[in-house]
């Protein structure tokens, strides 16, 4: 039991995490009639006319500021949300489906059962609808997508723009971070008009379970304060003890933190053991005329030449990120700063090859995660670069500045060329990623999973995980969909075998 809890909820399906995975379960099981508890560790944020990659927000909407390391042979900053809606607040909202081949590899490898692409494909139209999902529809392309693509179609490479889940009808910009249908604005609603609470600001730290069923779990709810701390100084919040009952309980705080509640809670068996993850290294690109990057922040097309093994694209664009690119080699780079007007943010990304793990540090119960970038990854990132130079320099870009300690800048297309031959050295490359999945996969293999093939933990009778931890291994495309899909298809699954559908 928790020491004094000073609050107490009982309900018959607690939701743990309002992410991607989160609102669709809480959704679908509070509109067949269940009482469903949201319990979200982040905060209720009123997005309304605030761009949602501002230092402000930052601070607000993501998990330790935006800045969450990923510890191996190179830097790998992990960028995820921590507010009601989760990383879907803040991501670019790029909808993608899941691929085939990652639909029959999870069959054979992990033992998926009964997860058919076409089954799959109905669940993305379902989604699609409530999502909005749609094309930019307009022939007035932001300059940096308009560089981006004219250089792609010149080198004759495939390029596609990406379906987005966005409303087109917005009086203002349609790249605005405002038009999008995150869960805050599409699923939580839904959740909540079918008789769904959510208590934000609460974290879920213990399940407490005995022989295979969970009772109750235990965490911490963050409220505003009026009084003043020991220094006199207005506190900004308390923090009391929460006490959860609940029949059913799904966890979904996504691939990091749903291993760190189960581990912390002495579930382990293979949980956090299996962490993908899309690495990708930023570049910042000059162009000879102002892009004004910053008004039209979203990013729309994506370089699929060189998929499933590589895809380029571009970035959410902020005076901020482009000095954070610079930053890798500030002395030498900090002059481009005064072009930035001139200036856009791309990516080369890779389908991680390696495997990584999360874990708990003892005491604080916060995430270690490691992930280790393996030689093909390594050679990926390097011709990743090397191509993404060619679009761009076929695009009109004057000079590259890459997200390395060396080389700082790539000022020509036989430079690029060179790290076709060339690798990059590994502890050269400051890299990001924004794609984590697979440390609890579903499936009947029992080597391997976490889960059966629709979410239920081994060994559990009443423990179910709803996120991008289930996805078994890389799905190689931005994963917000197959979550959604997966999510929708586990939790139709529970109302089957519960009767309720
Ligand atoms: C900057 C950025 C850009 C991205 N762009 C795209 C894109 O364009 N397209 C795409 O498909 N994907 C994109 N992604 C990835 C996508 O958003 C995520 O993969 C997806 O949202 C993950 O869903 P999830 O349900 O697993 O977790 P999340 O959506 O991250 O939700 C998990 C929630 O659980 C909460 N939580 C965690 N632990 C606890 C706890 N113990 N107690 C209570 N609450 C808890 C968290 O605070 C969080 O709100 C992007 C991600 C980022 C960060």
């Amino acid at each position: 039991m928790a020491n004094n809890p000073r609050h107490k909820f009982t309900t018959q399906v607690l939701v743990i995490g309002s992410g991607a995975g989160g609102a669709i379960t809480a959704a679908t099981l509070a509109e067949a009639g269940y009482s469903v508890l949201i319990a979200e560790e982040g905060p209720e944020v009123n997005l309304s006319g605030m761009a949602t990659h501002t230092p402000r927000a930052m601070q607000l909407l993501y998990r330790n500021g935006g800045l969450s390391p990923i510890l191996g042979n190179t830097n790998i900053a992990f960028v995820e949300g921590c507010c009601v809606g989760g990383s879907t607040e803040i991501n670019s909202a790029f909808w993608l489906h899941t691929p085939p081949e990652a639909v029959h590899r999870w069959q054979k490898i992990y033992g998926v059962r009964d997860l058919s692409v076409e089954a799959l494909e109905l669940l993305f139209k379902e989604i699609e609808i409530e999502l909005g999902i749609s094309f930019l529809n307009s022939d007035e392309l932001p300059p940096s997508s308009a560089r981006f693509k004219y250089g792609a179609e010149k080198l004759g490479w495939l390029i596609e723009e990406v379906p987005r889940a966005q409303t087109t009808n917005l009086g203002g910009s349609a790249y605005a971070p405002d038009a999008k249908r995150s869960m805050s604005r599409t699923y939580i609603p839904r959740a909540l008009r079918a008789g769904a609470r959510l208590l934000s600001n609460c974290h879920i730290t213990r399940l407490h379970h005995r022989r295979g069923r969970v009772s109750h779990v235990s965490g911490v709810l963050k409220r505003p304060a009026r009084e003043r701390n020991l220094w006199g100084r207005p506190q900004r919040y308390y923090t009391s003890n929460v006490l959860i009952e609940a029949e059913f309980v799904f966890v979904c705080g996504g691939a990091i933190q749903t291993p760190v509640l189960l581990r912390s809670s002495g579930i382990k068996r293979n949980i956090g053991n299996n962490l993908r993850i899309h690495p990708m290294l930023k570049v910042a690109a000059l162009f000879d005329e102002p892009l004004d990057s910053h008004h039209t922040a979203l990013p729309i097309y994506q370089v699929k030449e060189f998929w499933p093994d590589i895809t380029l694209g571009g970035s959410v664009f902020t005076p901020g990120f482009l000095a954070l690119t610079l930053s890798e080699n500030w002395t030498e780079n900090q002059e481009a700063m005064r072009n930035w007007r001139q200036m856009a943010l791309y990516y080369a990304a890779c389908r991680g090859s390696n495997q990584g793990t999360v874990r708990v540090f003892p005491f604080t119960h916060e995430a270690i995660v490691r992930y280790r970038l393996s030689r093909q990854d390594q050679r990926n990132l390097s011709i990743g670069l090397a191509r993404l130079g060619e679009v761009l320099f076929a695009g009109g870009a004057r000079k590259l500045y890459p997200a390395l300690q060396a080389p700082s800048v790539l000022n020509s297309l036989a430079e690029c060329r060179m790290l076709l031959e060339k690798p990059i050295p590994i502890s050269a490359m400051s890299l990001t990623t924004v794609h984590a999945f697979s440390t609890c996969p579903m499936g009947e293999n029992d080597a391997l999973c976490a889960t059966d093939s629709f979410g239920k933990v081994y060994g559990f009778e009443n423990l179910y995980i709803a996120d991008a931890s289930l996805i078994p291994d890389s799905p190689g495309v931005n994963p917000q969909g197959t979550i959604m899909a997966l999510a929708l298809r586990n939790v139709r699954h529970f109302l089957e075998e519960k009767g309720r559908l």
